[in-house]
């Protein structure tokens, strides 16, 4: 969550700073009316802590989504490990087979 405010010049939003959970602990902090200067037009501006806004901060949900993206990735690789490693357990038995076959087999007594 961020803070906002519309500019009520250029309109464009601002955020707010500092950043409180709820509008009552806002008013503890900066008072009924707070004193704002727009970052794009620079027009200085008086508003009632009313007119500032809690906006859901999308950098921190594609931040959260990247994570969590990375670990999915981590984790389907990790259990595509251990599936690889079920599947050739036979195979590895299926050499180890042939291997002793083929020694077995190899390997004649000479006939008297
Ligand atoms: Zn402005």
């Amino acid at each position: 969550m961020k803070l906002e405010f519309t500019c009520s010049q250029c309109k464009i939003q601002n955020k707010f700073k500092p950043v409180t959970t709820t509008r009552g602990e806002l008013q503890m902090k900066v008072g009924d009316e707070v004193q704002l200067i727009c970052k794009y037009c620079n027009k200085e501006d008086k508003k009632h802590i009313n007119r500032i806004d809690a906006v859901v901060d999308n950098k921190k949900i594609l931040f959260a989504l990247i994570i969590c993206a990375v670990i999915a990735i981590v984790l389907l690789s990790f259990y595509g490990l251990i599936a690889l490693a079920v599947i050739s357990i036979p195979l590895l038995i299926w050499i180890q087979e042939s291997k002793s076959t083929h020694h077995f087999n190899s390997y004649k007594i000479r006939r008297k």
